[in-house]
């Protein structure tokens, strides 16, 4: 039987920080298991392919149940699967949210993750281009980059959000997030930087450390109030590893929740259902939140981002990794609010070049979308188990636009995208709408919403602080087991949560290593 100090399941966007810093102590073994495969294909390397991964091996390809909020639609909910986890699937947008998210958490209780206390490990993490300053590192492992490649369109949309009364903020990680400006992105060079590039690869020649794909992970086997072993499922076979001081869950928010539950710990009633004894009764699975997406789309006379792909840009690309096919699809975007004065944003808007309505559709004319998506969430869902077997998928349902507050949100972020694509920098080049709400009125955009909006794949809280781990991200009532993954937030911070895990897992690494000295 194997063994290990530390064992990590998941190799995703926490789980490869992890592997990376645990291992650089050699005188720990550390496993890292991973369900999917290698990551070695050109389309996680090149970010203008990032629309062809889902709905492949890469990714988990979830389904949430019918929502009653989007018209009894089941909606895709991608999820990374393989080396890099979603960060090897993802749109690259390096956004950390805002202060304020990360000051509520700790008036909540997650004490000691402040922004104050949260900003160290954004910038020991990341290594901007744009060089050192108060908010940004140039040493840590993961590269940030501005676009190499700005789409025409995309520079109108931000003259036009302009137009419409939008500051231009130059950075959006910085002193404030509200505006409109360029996104900076997870990027090396024109190539997707995902945790696995920035962290897990550095590391994989150490001897102490195992990186073993295709392996499900199948159970936490506890030893009374202690876990001390997974079983795992790989190659065929069923097989026991041992773990000597600490398994970590990071499996993310759908797979953390699951695999706790088939261990034994979550909420009594639904484990007796399913026949599994319960060790911790808790409200694991429970407090799922995710961002709510709908864009507006419109025909233009402009080429689009769809023209990408010639010989010339395929080129330009394989020579000096810039042009087209270094873009991730959205290069733009803003932050605002629908509370007039207020200065924390509760609206994202992202800018796709692109006439792509449903993201799984691939773009067949010129146009371009403006994406509205919901930050302040006060809708919950949940994440349960459809089956006792660790091989079916969990049931999701998001609830997301369930609540009045929700949908008025929303619908002014609607109306704020649409805004923008009226002002004369986007209407010169305006054909025809594609895809909008029959007017402004709030029962056309509602009716819109309800058929159109989907989640915008930032799942998080359901093995949240306080209610399923503690602030050291500790499962409550077990020893050696923690959750270090987006589901252990406790409310979804206001931007794209790729930069937030790999902080969580920054300090939770920290927190770990601490603890065994
Ligand atoms: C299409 C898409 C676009 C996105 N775009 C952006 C963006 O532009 N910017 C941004 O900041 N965020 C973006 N996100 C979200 C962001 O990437 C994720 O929130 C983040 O990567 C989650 O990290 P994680 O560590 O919690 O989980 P993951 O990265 O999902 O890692 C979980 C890992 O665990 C593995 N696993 C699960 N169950 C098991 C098991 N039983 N046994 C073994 N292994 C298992 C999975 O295969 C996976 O590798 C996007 C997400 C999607 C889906």
């Amino acid at each position: 039987m194997r063994r290990y100090d530390y064992v990590i399941v998941g190799a995703g966007s926490a789980g490869c920080v992890l592997a990376a810093r645990l291992s650089a102590d050699p005188n720990v073994k550390v496993a890292l298991l991973e369900a999917g495969d290698e990551d070695s294909v050109n389309e996680i390397r090149v970010p203008a392919a990032a629309l062809q991964l889902t709905k492949t091996k890469y990714d988990w390809d979830f389904y949430s149940e019918a929502e009653p909020g989007l018209g009894g639609r089941s909606v895709p909910l991608a999820r990374g699967k393989g080396i890099g986890g979603t960060s090897s699937i993802n749109a690259m947008v390096y956004i950390r949210g805002n202060p304020a998210d990360f000051d509520n958490w700790e008036r909540d209780g997650a004490s000691g993750w402040s922004y104050r206390e949260m900003l160290p490990y954004f910038i020991k993490g990341e290594s901007n281009e744009r060089g050192e300053g108060r908010f940004h590192g140039r040493s840590g492992p993961m590269s940030v980059q501005d676009a190499r490649y700005v789409h025409p369109l995309s520079k109108r949309f931000i003259e036009a959000a302009k137009q419409a009364g939008h500051p231009y903020n130059e950075d959006f990680n910085g002193a404030t997030q509200i505006g409109v400006g360029h996104f900076q992105l997870t990027q090396r060079n024109g190539e997707r930087c995902s945790a696995a590039d920035a962290y897990l690869h550095p590391a994989r020649q150490r001897s102490n450390l195992d990186v073993i794909t295709g392996a499900l992970v199948l159970k936490v086997l506890l030893n009374g109030t202690r876990a001390t072993a997974l079983s795992i499922f790989r190659c065929g076979q069923e097989e026991t590893l041992q773990v000597e001081r600490e398994v970590i869950l990071s499996a993310g928010t759908y797979g953390s929740p699951q695999l706790l539950m088939l261990s034994g710990m979550g909420p009594a009633a639904q484990l007796k259902s399913f026949n599994i004894a319960t060790a911790v009764d808790m409200p694991v699975g429970e407090d799922l939140q995710d961002h709510v997406l709908a864009p507006v789309t419109y025909r233009t006379s402009e080429p689009s981002l769809l023209r990408a792909g010639t010989a010339a840009d395929l080129e330009l690309y394989t020579k000096e990794r810039k042009g087209p096919l270094s873009s991730n699809g959205i290069g733009a975007g803003a932050f605002l609010s629908t509370v007039p004065g207020e200065t924390i944003p509760d609206i994202e808007l992202y800018m796709a070049p692109l006439l792509i309505d449903d993201l799984y559709s691939p773009p067949r004319e010129d146009g371009f979308g403006i994406a509205a998506s919901l930050l302040k969430i006060s809708s919950r869902g949940t994440v349960t188990l459809r089956s006792a077997r660790p091989d079916a998928k969990p049931r999701i349902l998001t609830n997301v636009l369930t609540t009045p507050e929700d949908q008025r949100t929303m619908a002014n972020g609607v109306r704020a995208a649409m805004h923008i694509a009226r002002q004369n920098k986007l209407a010169e080049v305006r054909v025809s709408d594609a895809s909008v709400p029959k007017s402004e009125r709030e029962a056309d955009i509602d009716d819109y919403l309800r058929n159109r909006a989907m989640t915008d794949r930032h799942p998080a809280g359901t093995c949240g602080m306080g209610r399923v781990v503690d602030s050291e991200l500790r499962v409550l009532g077990i020893d050696g087991l923690r959750v270090v993954d987006a589901s252990v937030i406790p409310t979804i911070p206001r931007g794209n949560l790729n930069a937030v895990v790999l902080a969580i897992a920054e300090k939770a690494a920290d927190m770990i290593l601490h603890n065994a000295t």
